[in-house]
């Protein structure tokens, strides 16, 4: 059949490992080429978040592809976040309705079983140790040197998909080869450090297990999240620069001092945690966003290669398997007419991945900032209820895009409307004591109406 096309996919990541499925089963020949060793054989060698949060629109990526079951075996449900206060508190906020949950699953794990399921598929190769370091564009032609034997070899084929993360080949030739390439690169301030808290002797949760903890404290804050094996991964996100950060932490006594100071019953829980400070690496924090995303019917950038985002929603690799998800779509839509499916799969993602881009900014200093403060529970407390009330018509910000397959744009556009209802809802006199009273959502009903979230 002409229409089964000889592809190379650059980087056998999350998302390239996804797309490959989806690929093959509609019978093209996959040959994939990543940089790094087998991390079946090799062990994953980590460098970002051992743990990630998956949620509707990474299931529903693996849906498709008969994988949604077995991954939420083996992930563990988070129903919603607990706050840690610098004076002991604890405070519990659901993130949707009762059975709604982001799954905790391990990155090297998921990755490893979607390599599996590509070397099971007879219509997928991979190439282990390969480096992509230029593609002709125009041409489809890859470039690859062996990271071992540093051996060079170039690969022509009918289409090039590269899934090759935030600093992708295939981006940067297309940067450099074609006129007119947008391209912006943007660092946080902050970056990140890694740090474990362990199960207990017994192999036991030693915080809640269904939950994402955080330890909000302004200008940086620690999250954590939890691993089948009864320990947390905790992510510290802090500034480089500044007092403190990580230029200013610089001996274990400082560091011990800070940590105790910030997130006392982490170090109570953790014996090892300076030592793991001051051992593990800080990583930076990027967003990249570039157009076009393809070139012609030769070649289409995927997941982070096109929109890296920072990880305060939770939704890199959901975007990217979203990506996945709607390139099969458009796969069964075009057949063979690539230039039309990659054209419109440009159409339909960029609008969106910009949209999760900015959410994602913006979330950073909600979790940072927000979680700990008065209204912004209030807040929440109110738009529960009105989530209850009204199912269809009041859906949040957050459950739009985490539980939802609503466009990333649509979620983004709702986000500014309720705001500006909110505004409105919480100037109401008394709302902090009368939240939850008749007369309270009578003047909420008012208020949904001139907001347009009822007629
Ligand atoms: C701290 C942190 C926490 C995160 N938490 C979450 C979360 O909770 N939920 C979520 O959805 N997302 C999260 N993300 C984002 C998520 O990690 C990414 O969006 C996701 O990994 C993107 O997958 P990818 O396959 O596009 O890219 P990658 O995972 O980067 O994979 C790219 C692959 O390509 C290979 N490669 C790179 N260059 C080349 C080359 N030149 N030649 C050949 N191969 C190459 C790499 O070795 C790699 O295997 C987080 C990110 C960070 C940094």
């Amino acid at each position: 059949m002409d229409s089964q096309k000889n592809i190379t996919l650059i980087g056998a990541g999350l998302v390239g490992s996804l797309l490959s499925q989806y690929l093959a089963k509609r019978g093209h020949k996959v040959s994939i080429f990543e940089k790094r060793s087998d991390m079946r054989k090799a062990g994953y060698v980590g460098g970002r978040s051992i743990n990630l949060a998956l949620s509707h629109r990474g299931f529903n990526g693996l849906r498709a592809m008969g994988l949604e079951e077995e991954i939420r075996k083996v992930g563990i449900p988070m129903y919603g976040r607990v706050i840690h206060q610098i004076n002991g508190d604890v405070q519990y906020q659901a993130y949707g309705k009762e059975d709604e949950a982001i799954y905790s699953v391990s990155r090297g794990g998921l990755n490893k079983r979607l390599m599996e399921l590509a070397d099971e598929n007879p219509n997928i190769s991979i190439q282990f140790d390969e480096r992509c370091f230029d593609v002709d564009v125009q041409n489809a032609i890859c470039h690859f040197e062996n990271m071992q034997t540093k051996e060079h070899t170039t690969v022509k084929s009918d289409v090039v998909l590269s899934a090759d993360g935030a600093f992708s080949a295939a981006r940067l030739a297309l940067q450099t080869k074609t006129d007119r390439f947008e391209y912006s690169q943007h660092y946080l301030d902050q970056g990140y450090k890694e740090l474990t808290i362990p199960a207990g002797p017994n192999g036991e949760f030693l915080l809640e297990k269904n939950a994402l903890h955080i330890w909000p404290r302004n200008q940086y804050m620690l999250i954590a999240l939890p691993n089948l094996d009864g320990s947390f991964t905790c992510t510290l996100f802090f500034p480089f620069e500044g007092n403190p950060s990580f230029t200013s932490l610089q001996t274990e006594a400082q560091v011990r001092e800070f940590l105790t100071r910030e997130f006392p019953n982490v170090v109570a829980l953790s014996p090892e945690v300076v030592s793991e400070y001051m051992a593990n690496p800080n990583g930076s924090l990027v967003t990249v966003k570039c157009f076009p995303w393809v070139h012609k019917d030769k070649l289409g950038l995927m997941g982070d290669a096109s929109h890296a985002i920072v990880p305060f929603f939770g939704q890199g690799m959901n975007a990217g398997f979203e990506d996945c998800f709607e390139f099969g779509n458009l796969m069964d839509k075009h057949g063979d007419n690539w230039e039309a499916l990659l054209a419109e799969f440009q159409d339909i993602r960029k609008i969106n991945a910009d949209a999760i881009a900015d959410m994602a900014v913006e979330n950073f200093i909600e979790m940072r900032d927000k979680v700990a403060d008065q209204k912004f529970l209030l807040r929440k407390k109110i738009e529960a209820k009105l989530n209850k009330h009204f199912p269809e018509n009041y859906v949040s910000k957050y459950s739009l895009v985490s539980f939802s397959t609503k466009p990333y744009r649509y979620a983004l556009e709702m986000g500014f409307r309720q705001d500006a209802l909110f505004e409105k809802v919480l100037a109401i006199q008394g709302i902090e004591n009368n939240w939850d009273s008749d007369e309270t959502f009578a003047k909420l009903e008012v208020l949904l109406k001139e907001f347009q979230f009822l007629n």
